[in-house]
């Protein structure tokens, strides 16, 4: 797991080249993406909500926004799909220098996180009225 903070911190490599930017919607997804606030383990914990970090939709002992993006099993049909778009990205900082380029790639980015993160908040409301 990150050290707190560092996710955040790195997010926007140029704050200029995104508060400049002549597309892109902010949805709420892709702000709870980019903040991390959000269906993650990470989040979870931190907020009291759940007394462990491990991720609900594969056996990583740790869910954060990282495992969410780039390394969850459970995404990856969903991600391809976005990486067909704006190439093979490793970070969060590549991800969002992509989404910079053109309209087509930050729909694809926000698309993927869109998706995913709906699904993670049916699951988590499936597990609150199962538990
Ligand atoms: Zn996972």
């Amino acid at each position: 797991m990150q050290e707190k903070g560092a996710w955040t911190r790195n997010v926007i490599p140029s704050l200029i080249d995104w508060v400049d930017r002549r597309h892109g919607q902010m949805n709420y997804y892709l702000i709870q993406g980019l903040t991390g606030h959000s269906c993650f383990g990470s989040y979870f914990k931190r907020i009291g909500k759940e007394k462990e970090v491990r991720c609900h939709h594969c056996a990583a002992e740790c869910d954060d926004p990282e495992h969410t993006w780039f390394r969850c099993p459970a995404w990856e049909v969903q991600r391809h799909e976005m990486t067909e778009m704006i190439g093979q990205v490793y970070n969060i900082q590549e991800v969002v220098s992509a989404m910079l380029q053109d309209q087509a790639k930050w729909d694809a980015a926000v698309q993927y996180i869109t998706v995913v993160l709906r699904e993670k908040e049916a699951a988590e409301r499936t597990r609150r009225q199962g538990g």
